[in-house]
């Protein structure tokens, strides 16, 4: 679709948007920005655009959506929302950021899907490329807008681009060199009708894919493995437990194996990040970086160095021979388990939040195995002493700086204090990141003898 001239909406003015919008600027299109905010709540931003676009803020009008050549919808955005529902059911294309990338973007492109692990297996990719001396660019759900970057992109870029199950929704010519696709567990099922729903929408990550493009999947997951099943590309797989065409860990060793190559990578108590869950996340990044050609031993020295991303299962300090880690991004059953999985030593865990609907009996087995003492707080407290009840001793905390204070007062030393809420943060902060930073100031603060 030709841009220029048209008149375009974008829904949403997060940094996407504000990429999206200038973007669109830059292409000669009529751009208009709606956003439920206000002009108040949005200056910095409206700043940065003022006077190159029409500003429709403080609500949604179906006209301005039913008006419009194009609509580009920010990720934050529900897709289901009435007009936007309008505006499709009268054939007004709805188009993700991403999707408008993808239709300007030179170079090759690797995608990284799941449900848990991506922007950490996205990272180590780049740390692999930037190992391999290869142009590239890390972008997507990771927090950086593809359009930012488009202009910085020649045909030798390298693209790795973290893709959430929004963000594939409505994308239609995306068409990734390689597909990654790390694991499917329920998550966000309070924005998709159905597991089967949310798969699918993961599932589109194969989309356009032809016989000579690689789609990787994870061999020990069952939801990542079935997706292999009429997938286009070439299917590889990663597995932390057994021999596989792709790239494996055996015998405490990482190997490749893709047609008749076969290389000897590292041995895998070399790679720096901790946990089982980590190793996965380790060999589906080999395998896209050798994928694109980058050599075993600089994926082998970006796994040595690479040390993870803030709010993954970051270590903060020692005191009393008590470690503590901020694991704020474990926002669902799923990842809090991998966290609690991953410490060797008994936890003292800091659960709670915004509950998303998640069944926490889950955790029963885990809880009652590794966990000394649960300190409870947020919006989810109640479902989480329901859901765990009788596995550990549990104290609840009304804020951050109780639950950090009873955490130290229960851990002997040798064990961790680990946050891992389990749920979203949207009760008592903006988003996972603030929370991550106001649990590290806490335990930063702390001064012992307590
Ligand atoms: P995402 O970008 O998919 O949210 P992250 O790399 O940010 O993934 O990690 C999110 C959380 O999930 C972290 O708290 C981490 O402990 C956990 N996690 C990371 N990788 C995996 C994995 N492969 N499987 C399950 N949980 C994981």
């Amino acid at each position: 679709m030709k841009l220029s001239g048209r008149n375009i909406l974008v829904v949403g003015l997060a940094r996407t948007g504000l990429a999206a919008a200038n973007f669109l600027v830059g292409k000669g299109a009529r751009v208009s920005v709606t956003d439920l905010r206000t002009e108040d709540d949005l200056n910095d931003r409206i700043a940065r655009l003022q006077g190159k676009v029409r500003l429709l803020l403080g609500r949604h009008r179906e006209a301005d959506f039913t008006g419009a050549d194009l609509i580009v919808l920010s990720p934050g955005v529900p897709s289901g929302i009435p007009p936007l529902v309008q505006a499709r059911e009268r054939g007004i294309p709805v188009w993700s950021e991403i999707e408008l990338a993808c239709r300007f973007l030179k170079g090759t492109l690797i995608g990284v899907t799941g449900t848990n692990g991506k922007t950490t297996t996205t990272t180590l990719i780049g740390e692999m490329l930037a190992e391999g001396r290869r142009p590239h660019v890390v972008a997507g759900n990771i927090g950086v807008p593809l359009l930012e970057k488009l202009g910085e992109a020649t045909e030798e870029t390298v693209w790795v681009v973290e893709l959430s199950s929004f963000q594939l929704e409505t994308t239609r010519t995306l068409h990734c060199r390689v597909a990654i696709v790390l694991n499917v567990t329920p998550d966000h099922l309070d924005r998709h009708a159905s597991f089967e729903d949310y798969w699918q929408a993961k599932r589109r990550i194969l989309l356009n894919q032809e016989a000579s493009d690689f789609a990787v999947f994870n061999r020990d997951e069952p939801n990542s493995r079935r997706m292999a099943d009429g997938a286009e590309a070439r299917p590889l797989f990663f597995s932390r437990l057994e021999r596989c065409a792709g790239v494996f860990s055996r015998d405490g060793t990482i190997r490749i194996q893709v047609d008749g190559e076969s290389h000897q990578v590292m041995e895998r108590n070399q790679v720096r990040l901790k946990g089982e869950h980590n190793l996965e996340n380790t060999l589906a990044a080999a395998a896209a970086g050798f994928l694109v050609g980058v050599e075993p031993e600089a994926i082998a020295r970006a796994c040595r160095r690479f040390a993870g991303v803030e709010h993954r299962l970051e270590w903060i300090r020692d005191l009393e021979g008590v470690s503590f880690y901020n694991d704020s991004k474990a926002t669902n059953v799923e990842s809090a388990a991998k966290a609690m999985e991953a410490l060797e030593q008994p936890l003292v865990a800091i659960m709670g939040g915004t509950n998303k609907g998640s069944d926490f009996r889950v955790l029963r087995p885990l809880v009652k195995r590794k966990v000394r003492h649960l300190v409870l707080l947020g919006e989810a407290r109640e479902s989480l002493l329901e859901g765990l009840r009788g596995t550990a001793p549990v104290s609840e905390a009304g804020g951050f700086e109780e639950a950090v204070r009873q955490a130290f007062v229960e851990a002997l030393p040798g064990d961790a204090v680990l946050l891992a809420p389990a749920c979203a943060s949207f009760d008592m902060f903006r988003n996972y990141e603030e929370r991550g930073r106001v649990f590290k100031d806490l335990v930063s603060q702390l001064t012992g003898g307590e």
